[in-house]
């Protein structure tokens, strides 16, 4: 950083310590957080009280910029539903209007702006600029525009969204948290493809993996749940939902992950095909798709949706599969090897496992899937127990005679990206 961006960075910090103190001799001692998840015409949002790790009030602004723009916000303690369809020519509009709802004094849940301490920004792709959450000063905006070619439909939208934020709340700090920041600790061999190095140099072409928030939650948790610290254990996490990647995670830091330049790679997804040969795309070009016709295919067309015909929803396909389509269960199929495997070949990457978890919408939803994915697994110490694989919530569902521990952990990445910009806010 230049001496102008570090009197800029400083100038920054003075300002929030002011903040604090401001706060303080208010009388304000509680921490609210709201985190802002910005994407192309919508902007989800949830304010979060940092003493209790309670929601108060969540939402979500849709048709940004689009003819029908509403907001759907709940307050969460009276477990009240409101609409409000007014038009949002952009997300400054969106943020004014959340504002206005979190302090309104019929549906709001707090009396003025100044109640918020901070707001946590997910930000899709932080290439290797950023291995950690930061707080957002205007040499991280830079920096952020340079990671926009490597994600050029998610970065943009996050960008316009701290924006706005930072034009509505102009002393409040705003801190930006990345998909792909807790990857980054990934080691040279596990993150590099064996392309002329040049790609890497030039291009920035490596393995940079993503759901990182929800790797870090979930491992974390799973630390607590098992008494242990993360820097002594070694854990597999599985992000199995509409997207899925799974991490392998040594003493708290992530060694290696199964999605890769982009989240197309790793194992089947609902429309996403995941890893295969890669001369598949140079075959369909050479036949006379076009580049763009084979993104969507790959992207849109194919995964379990792609395979089964059916549906890329995983209750659909099991209900089809038990019905007796063939499709359907080799879908499923498919998707439940190709995890056991990343769980395999994640112990042996890192000699060893002491916990496998599952979250997200299947991990978290779906016991039969996760029975076929460690069937098999007895070898390797991995045992459920049947009767707990059917228990909802935060559960350890490992057979009592199992050496690794199996445990459901519910995914929970807005809280994370609160905790992360509270940690560089207080600290
Ligand atoms: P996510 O991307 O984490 O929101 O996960 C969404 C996916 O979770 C859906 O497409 C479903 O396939 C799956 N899912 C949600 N609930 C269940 C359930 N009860 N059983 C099986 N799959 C589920």
């Amino acid at each position: 950083m230049g001496d102008i961006a570090n009197q800029m960075a400083l100038s920054l910090i003075l300002k929030i310590k002011d903040k604090i103190i401001a706060r303080k001799q208010k009388g304000i001692k509680t921490m609210k957080i709201l985190v802002i998840n910005a994407g192309s015409s919508s902007l989800k949002y949830q304010l979060i009280n940092m003493d209790n790790h309670e929601v108060l009030a969540k939402g979500l602004c849709e048709r940004i910029g689009i003819d029908g723009s509403n907001l759907q916000h709940t307050n969460v303690a009276r477990d009240e539903k409101t609409k409000i369809e007014k038009p949002m020519k952009d997300h400054g509009d969106a943020i004014a209007m959340v504002i206005d709802a979190l302090v309104d004094e019929k549906i709001g849940v707090i009396k003025s702006m100044d109640e918020i301490g901070a707001v946590g920004h997910r930000v899709v792709h932080g290439a290797e600029e950023f291995a950690d959450s930061c707080m957002v000063t205007d040499a991280v905006m830079k920096a952020l525009e340079k990671c926009t070619p490597l994600a050029p439909l998610h970065n943009p939208p996050n960008i316009i969204g701290i924006e706005a934020c930072k034009k509505i709340m102009p002393n409040t700090p705003m801190v930006g948290v990345f998909d792909t920041a807790f990857h980054q600790s990934m080691p040279a061999k596990a993150f590099m493809y064996a392309l002329p190095y040049e790609c890497y140099e030039k291009d920035r072409i490596r393995k940079y993996g993503f759901h990182g928030t929800s790797h870090k939650y979930v491992s974390q948790k799973a630390a607590e749940v098992l008494g242990k610290k993360p820097e002594d254990l070694k854990i597999i996490t599985c992000h199995l939902g509409n997207g899925s990647s799974i991490s392998a995670v040594d003493g708290g830091k992530c060694v290696d992950t199964s999605m890769g330049f982009t989240p197309l790679d790793g194992v089947p997804m609902g429309t996403r095909t995941g890893s295969m040969d890669p001369a598949v795309v140079t075959y369909l070009i050479n036949k006379g798709m076009s580049s763009k016709e084979v993104d969507s295919l790959m992207n849109k067309q194919s995964g379990v949706q792609g395979v089964s015909g059916v549906s890329s929803d995983f209750r659909d396909l099991t209900a089809a599969a038990n019905d007796g389509n063939d499709r359907a269960r080799l879908a499923l199929d498919m998707f439940t090897y190709q995890v056991k495997k990343y769980i395999g070949s994640y112990a042996a990457a890192m000699g060893g496992v002491d916990a496998v978890v599952f979250t997200a919408g299947v991990g978290e939803n779906d016991a039969a899937t996760r029975a076929a994915i460690v069937d098999g697994l007895e070898f390797m110490g991995v045992k459920i127990d049947d009767s707990k694989n059917r228990t909802r919530g935060t559960v350890d569902i490992s057979a009592d005679e199992a050496a690794v521990k199996t445990l459901v952990i519910p995914t929970n990445e807005e809280l994370m990206i609160a905790i992360d910009t509270q940690r560089l806010v207080e600290g």
